[in-house]
């Protein structure tokens, strides 16, 4: 079934995470702090330390790989909404390493920024909400 939602703009955070900070909960701590509950993330820069996951859509469950290196990071995309009623970031990147070679996936919680450059888009209108599903296993927007 196909979800839609329909927003305007609101104000657009530019932001830069201190040096070792954890990108998830830095930018989840940012969206609570400041009642952020729909909004667009793009952010790029660096990190000494990647912790990804896949999911698995046979298992249902994701695979946690962390990668303990300086890598660029090419592209990260995200959104926040809200689940279990707080701001929920789900974001993916691209990273990149010495040999520019690329790989990436879904942000898992142990990421260390080295320099990240964030844009978060407010979304005005009903908020986001995400709730379990059953048929992926996930916790999609409803
Ligand atoms: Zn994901």
């Amino acid at each position: 079934m196909t979800v839609h939602h329909r927003f305007t703009p609101g104000p657009v955070h530019i932001v830069k995470l201190p040096v070792g900070a954890d990108i998830v909960r830095e930018i989840t701590a940012f969206a609570a702090a400041n009642g952020i509950e729909s909004a667009w993330v793009t952010y790029l820069g660096a990190v000494r330390r990647a912790s990804l996951r896949y999911y698995d859509q046979e298992a249902r469950e994701y695979r946690d790989f962390v990668i303990d290196a300086h890598l660029e990071v090419l592209s990260g995309v995200g959104n926040i909404s809200l689940l279990n009623g707080k701001p929920f970031l789900h974001t993916h990147a691209a990273f990149g390493d010495a040999d520019g070679k690329a790989f990436g996936g879904h942000l898992n919680e142990g990421c260390e920024a080295f320099l990240i450059e964030v844009r978060i888009e407010e979304l005005e209108g009903d908020a986001l909400v995400r709730e379990f599903d059953e048929e992926t296993g996930l916790a999609p927007w409803v």
